[in-house]
């Protein structure tokens, strides 16, 4: 035996070295500091440690390089997902980090005070798994390997593809190796994935009159109604919007969004998305609200102060005026989204009129909008994480009470007469909830967002739409068509259910049955598209 401990000295010091570089952040961040809430199973270390042992017998350096550099990689992402969200990632959220890199950089920096033991940690963990096959030339080494190698990375992505989506549910107490795996096997062999027909029928649309000239919707980023003011919040945080609440013109309700991530909010509520796995609708954009007010005769404008791709399958091809982020960067930077309403007053209105403006606050850092009104800031405690973020998240509240309070006075001198403006928010935020941050995650908190109207000279025949509350994305953009004359009646639809799709609609994603049980939604067992019938 002492012979083969020689010969293999240099092998298990390698394995040593990359087992621990693997296991580094479920030490350092889970068990220490407890950063995340991993633990090492002891299945983890049967996988990691003879894994480790195969790779150390690996001939081809470049091979080795490329295996172990793409370990140091997803793991690097699994960990800051996991650390900012509180959960692993979600195999469905990959693609989005390649997509939204500036976005990405930019709240990880805000969060640098938090955020570096877990930087330091993966600087350490990727420097041991890297640093095995760089310095440890001696080893014994075997030609085939390789192929060992392979075969065990093929592991996951063909039992992922034999039992399904629900094999790669996240499991946030397994290690980040573990989750790291199962996400991107999911990954890779998804998106190969054909998207299924599910015989939904086509909806039926008919035309008349329209009801109001003018229709403004405001859509915001990332605001939850159980942090404001006006549905109960104890920060007086929305003074403006809390005294409209005697004014007839004005009524708010509970609402509950289309998805968790913006880019799928937008999607399906242009598209007035409602059955799982409806593709056809999106790519056809019969019934998308942009399409309709065209019909209807009205002229459309979109002001964002997001990125435009953010708009993909939108129907902004039938968007008359298009100003993105890009349009207005520097007035966005200096004056932040009240940038937006200089760009409303500028612009050449018609007789009837579709606007929407997406606003970029509340998004993460927090914090960032006070530069804009620091008077209405409130100074923060600094207690813990979750504390801080829901003081600092409220402290954005107060910035867009404020918001909304010059947006009123904006819409009011440009479209005096005849004029409805409809605000709800792409999708809520988790603050702490269960540990949980951000968004993206299939959590009922992150659909709760508020949902208010407001009325400028209209006929008071334009129906409230909130009789029935909670009120859905679907629900409210049905209205709006309404509003341009259009009746939408979806054949598929399901009079108790509805539904909060997931992050990435070209896939079989996950998504959240929802009903409502005396004005509030009760929430089901999540499902997959495509994996059960759906309720
Ligand atoms: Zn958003």
């Amino acid at each position: 035996m002492d012979w083969l401990l020689v010969v293999l000295k240099h092998n298990l010091i390698f394995t040593a070295l990359v087992s621990l570089g693997i296991l580094l952040p479920d030490l350092c961040l889970g068990h220490l500091c407890k950063i995340l809430t991993c633990t090492i199973p002891i299945t983890t270390l049967l996988g990691v440690i003879p894994f480790a042992f195969i790779l150390s017998l690996v001939r081809n350096r470049w091979f080795l390089g490329i295996v172990l550099g793409l370990i140091a990689f997803t793991q690097i992402i699994q960990v800051n997902h996991w650390a900012y969200f509180g959960a692993p990632i979600h195999s469905q959220d990959i693609s989005k980090v390649f997509f939204e890199l500036d976005e990405i950089a930019q709240t990880g920096s805000s969060l640098a005070h938090i955020l570096w033991p877990v930087w330091l940690t993966l600087c350490a963990s990727s420097t041991l798994i890297l640093i095995g096959p760089l310095y440890i030339k001696r080893r014994k080494q075997l030609p085939y390997a390789w192929i060992i190698v392979v075969l065990a990375l093929s592991v996951t992505p063909v039992l992922s593809y034999i039992k399904g989506p629900s094999f790669f549910y996240t499991k946030p107490t397994y290690s980040t190796i573990y989750n790291t795996v199962r996400a991107f096997s999911d990954w890779i062999v998804r998106s190969k994935y054909e998207t299924k027909n599910f015989g939904y029928k086509p909806y039926n649309i008919t035309h008349s009159n329209q009801k109001i000239k003018n229709v403004v919707l405001i859509m915001g980023e990332s605001l939850s109604s159980r942090y404001m003011h006006l549905y109960g919040y104890k920060e007086s945080n929305t003074p403006f919007l809390d005294s409209l609440k005697s004014n007839p013109n004005f009524s708010s309700a509970k609402g509950i969004s289309s998805s968790v991530s913006t880019r799928t909010c937008l999607q399906t509520f242009f598209n007035i998305y409602h059955n799982p796995g409806f593709l056809e609708l999106i790519r056809k954009k019969d019934a998308n609200l942009f399409r309709l007010a065209k019909h209807q005769g009205y002229k459309t404008f979109v002001l964002s102060a997001q990125n435009e791709k953010l708009f993909h399958d939108t129907g902004t091809e039938f968007v008359d005026t298009f100003a993105s982020e890009k349009d207005m960067h520097d007035a966005l930077t200096t004056k932040g989204d009240e940038a937006l309403l200089d760009k409303l007053s500028t612009l050449e209105l018609s007789d009837k009129n579709f606007i929407v403006i997406h606003l970029r606050h509340i998004h993460t850092p927090f914090g960032g909008y006070a530069q804009h009104h620091p008077e209405l800031a409130k100074p923060i405690n600094q207690n813990n994480r979750a504390s801080q973020t829901q003081q600092e998240y409220s402290n954005a509240i107060a910035y867009h009470d404020h918001w909304v309070k010059q947006c009123i006075t904006t819409i009011q001198k440009v479209l005096p007469t005849d004029t409805i403006i409809l605000f709800t928010s792409d999708h809520g935020q988790l603050l702490g909830e269960r540990g949980l941050f951000g968004h993206n995650q299939m959590q009922p908190e992150v659909a709760d967002v508020p949902v208010w109207t407001f009325t400028i000279k209209a006929n008071p025949q334009v129906i409230s739409p909130f009789k029935n509350q909670p009120i859905s994305h679907y629900d409210l953009a049905k209205y709006i068509a309404n509003l341009f004359g259009t009746t939408i009646t979806n054949p598929n639809e399901n009079h108790t259910f509805q539904y909060v799709h997931g992050s990435e609609m070209y896939t079989n994603y996950e998504f959240m049955p929802w009903k409502k049980v005396n004005g509030k939604p009760v929430f089901l067992k999540n499902q997959w598209v495509g994996e059960k019938t759906n309720p």
